[in-house]
């Protein structure tokens, strides 16, 4: 991914920073696009990554926006979305951030709870105007993931339970400045056992089948997003396998014909294109190991610290000679301040150039100020 160009370009450049690969971004959303079946409805969930310059590519491919946030509606909009392309979710959104949406007209509200549909049928009776909602229902399928990443499972805060079911469509039939237009799932992320997806459709038909006795048809199905992406491999497999992905919910999916179908992808459209380029501050000899300190840390990347994410270490200045091993720390007062153990690497010297790769999601958008650190640049 470095070549002696780039390179030479980084060691002119203030570090850290986040380096993003734009051809390789492109040839991402070209894959996905032509991998996604024809009545597909792509959203990109912009938590992972909402740089504009990022954000103006994936737009101009077709693909819709994933929001869940009032700000994220803002930013999707002020980077040319198209409101009926802007879908919402979020436990908790505030008054402020619904009337922000509804004044935008946006395609969905992805409803979290009973209570939410009380407050946005009121809210948008306020303002004399109906909300197009689709119930986020927990599915209660495991996606074998980090558990601080499975958000379908009973135990987790998100979406309607079913157990809840007949209440909604009670008091959706009271709510009159609600639309019911569709269901939406999202069982987790870094999802690599596609087996979880299969498990997720098979409880779709069940709960699909089950609103549509009742009369209450949903136009839409939203599947989420989740798919993982190899992070021991950056360069083995730098695009995730999309047709196998989409495979899975055209063979296990089963919908009526007029029903639509959509995804809501982060992760796997931007985490390979992105590396954080840090320099060496100090070696530090310790008694058990060599210790790497950092320029970068815990405010820039903080995946690692948050729930123990893996990610792949180079010294890209020196890539030959015998290896030695190195922690990899970041100068913040933390001990969760690591970005990985026992990493082996060419000798490593204050100066050289470190790259952390698989960063382009859910990188740059969780950097902070801890520490009162400067905010980190990027570079493309
Ligand atoms: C985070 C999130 C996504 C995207 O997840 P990825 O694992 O990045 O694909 C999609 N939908 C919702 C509701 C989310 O919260």
């Amino acid at each position: 991914m470095f070549n002696e160009n780039l390179i030479n370009r980084f060691q002119s450049l203030e570090t850290p920073f986040y380096y993003y690969d734009l051809a390789l971004l492109q040839n991402t959303i070209d894959a996905l696009v032509k991998a996604a079946p024809a009545e597909y409805h792509i959203h990109y969930a912009l938590k992972a990554n909402a740089h504009p310059t990022l954000l103006e590519r994936i737009r101009a491919a077709g693909i819709g926006a994933d929001c869940v946030s009032g700000n994220e509606v803002k930013r999707a909009v002020e980077c040319g979305f198209k409101a009926e392309d802007i879908v919402f979710a979020g436990v908790g959104k505030s008054d402020k951030e619904i009337n922000y949406a509804l004044d935008q007209s946006i395609f969905s509200f992805n409803v979290e709870s009973l209570h939410e549909l009380q407050v946005l049928d009121q809210l948008s009776k306020n303002k004399n105007t109906k909300a197009n909602i689709a119930l986020r229902i927990n599915p209660n399928v495991d996606a074998h993931t980090h558990k601080y990443i499975t958000t379908g499972l009973e135990e987790n805060k998100f979406g309607i339970n079913p157990y809840e079911f007949d209440r909604v469509l009670s008091d959706l039939s009271n709510l009159k400045n609600l639309n019911f237009i569709g269901l939406h799932f999202h069982i987790g992320s870094q999802i690599l056992d596609l087996n979880a997806f299969k498990s997720l459709c098979l409880r779709v038909n069940e709960i699909n089948k089950w609103f549509i006795q009742k009369n209450y048809v949903p136009k839409h199905i939203n599947l989420g997003g989740g798919l993982g992406v190899n992070y021991r491999e950056p360069d083995t497999q730098n695009i995730v396998n999309f047709p196998e992905y989409f495979g899975i919910f055209k063979q296990f999916l089963e919908l009526l014909p007029e029903q639509k179908v959509h995804f809501e992808l982060g992760r796997c459209i931007v985490a390979q294109c992105g590396s954080l380029i840090s320099r060496v501050l100090y070696i530090k000899n310790g008694i058990n190991t060599n210790f790497a300190i950092l320029d970068a840390g815990m405010t820039e990347l903080i995946r690692p610290a948050l729930y123990q994410a893996y990610h792949k270490i180079e010294n890209i200045s020196n890539t030959k000679g015998k290896e030695f091993k190195y922690d990899v720390v970041g100068p913040i007062c933390e001990s969760s301040d690591c970005f990985g153990k026992a990493v082996l690497m060419p000798e490593t010297k204050r100066g050289d150039l470190i790259a952390i790769r698989t960063a382009g999601a859910y990188g740059e958008v969780m950097s902070n100020h801890y520490n009162l650190r400067d905010s980190v640049a990027s570079v493309f």
